[in-house]
């Protein structure tokens, strides 16, 4: 009898994935993980908790099962086991009465879209203020593919819930359909490699076909297609047939449509054609309502006061409330220990100084600006226009857009009532610079490392 063991291709695999994301991520959940056993075509991983399973196989299962695939030229299926701490005298979580017992070999349950996070659902979606208009929208468009808005658009900043909304868009008309419809889910990174592939393996029809046959296509993160021009022209194509067959399309974008650039007329007017709604920050309150949520869905005990130290101090987003949150129930986990306010604060602490430098604000940038290329501070924010200030204010502008979720006609105004066109125009600018000049990297840098300092005291 043959007797099966993986692990060297799982050793080789966490050395590969240790490239691939960041250092924090990897100590957090991949130094949490050993090899346990092999069996056919099957490897069994241990882990420290339910919790740290439930959020591995969340994260990281399909980087995990492609890796080994690719170093073992087989698909290995790959399984979870709870390490249970000898010491441990820990009553049972509500987790585990849930029914995930440890040593239990989960299986895929067939019915789940394949592509789409199980848990990017409406149902674990928090409506507030910041999000009640595309959040309806989307529902809208769940109960009526195809004619209420099409395309469909949701834009805004980072980790405000744009791919949650878009997938919950899937779930919603996957799960309803009885036979069940062609909804494709993808980034506009994967769709632009697909596309090229299948031109270097000479079948484009492969891709067209695909593209043109389905009942709902969900494109994440379009920004992603500027200065793609093959690409474009293809999507033109694409959307038109959909579109002719009034099949929905939801798209995601970074920012407003109309502050792309470097993609063409024809693709914008389409994109802008049905409904773009805005994704904005939320506010104190449903940032608490979606620590509870969240806190409630994990089946984890934390008290009230805890989830609103969080809340206050995370303002930038979603996702660093997530994972500010889940640090600390890691955290606790690993060491075996009730979360008291005290240890949130210590444990938190880098979390909630890096959150609060996203937040920097248009006037540090103007100072630190200023003070870089020594310049008075009312200069640049002012309306002269010899080459001394405009260079400066250029940059200026630019950092305010990388650093900030202000729109370019917020920045325009707080740099003497400029026209949103004249940031925009600094921004390019600046990019140009940045891809024709090696001096200017370290500049922006440096600039960029004065103003979180500043910003981070206070
Ligand atoms: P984006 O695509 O805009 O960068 P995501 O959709 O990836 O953001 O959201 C980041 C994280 O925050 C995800 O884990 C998502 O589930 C969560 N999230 C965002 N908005 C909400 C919300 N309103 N309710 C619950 N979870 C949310
Ligand atoms: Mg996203």
């Amino acid at each position: 009898m043959e007797s099966w063991d993986y692990e060297i291709f799982w050793k080789e695999s966490v050395n590969q994935i240790r490239n691939s994301i960041s250092k924090e991520e990897f100590t957090m959940w991949f130094n949490n993980i050993s090899y346990s056993s092999s069996s056919e075509n099957t490897i069994v991983l241990s882990v420290p908790s339910n919790f740290f399973m439930d959020q591995i196989k969340q994260r990281y299962i399909s980087l995990i099962t492609e890796t080994m695939e690719e170093l073992s030229g087989n698909r290995i299926a790959v399984t979870f086991t709870v390490k249970k701490n000898d010491t441990e005298k820990k009553e049972k979580s509500s987790r585990e009465k849930k029914g995930q017992q440890a040593n239990v070999i989960e299986k895929q349950i067939p019915e789940k879209h394949p592509d789409l996070r199980e848990d990017y659902s409406f149902e674990n979606f928090v409506i507030g203020e910041n999000n009640s208009f595309a959040a309806n929208a989307a529902l809208a468009i769940s109960n009526n593919p195809g004619k209420a808005y099409n395309p469909f658009l949701i834009y805004g900043g980072v980790g405000l819930g744009k791919t949650h909304l878009l997938q919950a868009i899937g779930h919603a008309i996957y799960d309803k359909s009885e036979a069940k419809k062609k909804v494709v889910f993808v980034t506009a990174e994967n769709f632009t490699n697909e596309f090229v592939n299948s031109l270097q393996k000479n079948k484009p029809h492969v891709f067209k076909n695909k593209y043109r046959s389905v009942d709902l296509l969900l494109i994440d993160d379009i920004h992603f297609f500027q200065n793609k021009e093959g690409l474009q022209e293809e999507l033109f194509h694409t959307f038109n047939a959909l579109y002719g067959s009034k099949k929905q399309m939801v798209f995601t974008c970074d920012r407003p449509v109309s502050e792309l650039r470097n993609i063409t007329d024809r693709m914008k007017s389409r994109f802008e054609m049905g409904l773009n709604v805005e994704l904005n920050p939320p506010n104190f309150e449903t940032r608490f309502a979606i620590l509870k949520n969240k806190v409630e869905s994990l089946g984890i005990k934390i008290s009230d006061d805890i989830l609103e130290l969080i809340a206050q101090n995370i303002t930038s987003n979603v996702r660093d409330i997530e994972s500010a949150l889940i640090k600390l129930v890691a955290y606790a986990e690993l060491v075996n220990r009730k979360i008291t306010k005290e240890i949130a604060q210590q444990q938190l602490i880098d979390v909630f100084t890096t959150s609060r430098q996203s937040n920097v604000s248009i006037d540090i940038i103007q100072k630190k600006v200023a003070e870089y290329f020594n310049l008075s501070h009312i200069d640049l924010r002012g309306r002269k226009r010899t080459k001394a200030v405009a260079f400066p204010r250029q940059v200026a502008m630019y950092i305010t857009r990388e650093l900030t979720e202000y729109s370019t006609t917020e920045i325009g105004s707080d740099f003497g009532g400029r026209d949103h066109t004249t940031v925009m125009h600094a921004i390019q600018k600046i990019e140009g610079s940045l891809k024709s000049d090696p001096t200017m990297e370290p500049v922006i840098n440096n600039i960029v490392r004065l103003i979180k300092e500043q910003s981070s005291k206070g």
